[in-house]
């Protein structure tokens, strides 16, 4: 191992994960390559697990930045008014909500995916004065204790050291109807003797990411959303992964047409990488009295000023066509390696460029994974047993860099069945 390694092994905590699997040290990064010490060249298909959507340093976004820096714009505000945040907002509101019918107050949680779901169901809890969240098996949410506590993972759990309480966790979609656990909860629910409390939300994910790249269908989604109207559930979609136009539109549920009460997003908010996120909230349910949820970092100035103008990649339908067609080349060219290599006993998954190859064959996805970053490309596995690989390019990608990513990932599996 080389020496910088040996500083992160010797002085960092043993939680550190993604160095393990990518054992490099990394100095430079443009749309969707980064480079190592040694200049070796990487495509990116893991794009910091969807937080770089557009890629690293869009130029359009970078001189932003540059601009507002060198023009000592806020960095720290507090959440008092700024002219990057007012823009952020406005933007948003222009861009993304009006166009799609969607009415939403923007609510700041923090800086991070974890902070968006932790307000989201502590609001829930609020606004219904009900205790407990139904969560999905494969579901992951968050490392702290409450996102935690809606994470299907029990090694993860675990890392809490003691029982997760009051969340109820139910089968995801498994496309098997008469096993539909939402079909079970209807019934639990309609029996006022069963002892189930009405709970006060349901968190989902439309496509599941750490959980292994699980797309649920959308009647099952529409079926999820009629039980939470029926029953006054409050709908929470954390968006935080399958969102900012992962899987081919900016929300991950327009295309099921449904219309959640609250929606987490972070990741790729920013565009850049930066750390923001936004909790938005049907303006009923905008119940907080000021200093309820507060924080030093919610909305971070250098974060609107990039998030601001990725929000150009949405003035038009353009974008979406785009990841449309990308996202066509890479499911033909995965479902040919599941077919052509049969003994991978694999199985394309996902929605959008939120796609990965699930393989029955033990170890096998990381022995893929681990091959194609020999080759110079970088590409995570996800799933309970990490039986997934996972390609989430930038949506930016050129196509030929795209067809060489996936080229590299079928040598890698030719060369591992051989
Ligand atoms: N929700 C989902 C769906 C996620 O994928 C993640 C992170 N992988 C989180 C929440 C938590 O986000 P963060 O790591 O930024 O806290």
């Amino acid at each position: 191992m080389d020496k910088k390694l040996n500083i992160i092994k010797e002085h960092e905590s043993v939680v550190r994960s993604y160095v393990r699997n990518f054992p490099a040290v990394f100095t430079k990064a443009k749309g969707h390559k980064l480079w190592d010490e040694a200049g070796k060249e990487y495509i990116d298909f893991f794009s910091g697990a969807g937080a770089l959507n557009y890629g690293h340093n869009d130029d359009h976004m970078k001189q932003k930045l540059v601009d507002y820096i060198l023009d000592d714009g806020i960095t720290h505000s507090l959440d008092m008014a700024s002219t990057a945040k007012v823009d952020f907002i406005k933007k948003f509101q222009d861009v993304i909500l009006k166009p799609r019918g969607l009415d939403y107050k923007i609510m700041f949680p923090g800086p991070t995916g974890t902070n968006t779901v932790e307000s989201a169901l502590k609001l829930a809890r609020k606004v219904t004065g009900r205790t407990d969240i139904i969560s999905f098996t494969g579901g992951f949410h968050g490392m702290t204790i409450g996102s935690l506590s809606v994470t299907g993972n029990s090694m993860k759990r675990k890392g809490a050291g003691i029982p997760l309480q009051n969340t109820v966790t139910m089968a995801y979609d498994n496309y098997v109807d008469d096993h539909d656990s939402l079909t079970y909860l209807e019934r639990f629910l309609e029996d006022s003797g069963s002892g189930v409390a009405i709970p006060a939300a349901m968190i989902v994910e439309t496509v599941q990411g750490e959980g292994g790249i699980n797309a649920a269908r959308f009647e099952w989604l529409k079926k999820l959303e009629n039980i939470c109207r029926r029953w006054g559930i409050l709908l929470i979609i954390d968006d935080v992964q399958a969102g900012i136009g992962r899987t081919g539109t900016f929300f991950s549920f327009e295309a099921a047409g449904i219309k959640p009460d609250i929606v987490c997003l972070s990741k790729s908010l920013s565009g850049y990488g930066l750390p923001l996120s936004v909790t938005l909230i049907k303006p009923e349910h905008d119940i907080w009295q000021p200093g309820e949820h507060n924080g030093t970092f919610r909305g971070n100035n250098h974060a609107f000023i990039t998030a601001t103008a990725s929000l150009d990649f949405w003035k038009d339908d353009s974008f979406e066509k785009e990841i449309l067609e990308k996202s066509e080349i890479v499911r033909e060219f995965l479902t040919n390696i599941v077919t052509e290599y049969p003994e991978i006993k694999g199985e394309v998954r996902g929605r959008g460029l939120m796609i990965g190859i699930a393989s029955e064959v033990e170890g096998l996805a990381e022995k893929v994974a681990a091959a194609a970053f020999e080759k110079g490309l970088i590409m995570e596995t996800a799933g309970p047993n990490d039986e997934v690989f996972k390609l989430f390019p930038a949506l930016t990608i050129p196509k030929d860099d795209l067809k060489k990513g996936l080229e590299i990932i079928e040598e890698s599996v030719k060369q591992l069945v051989k």
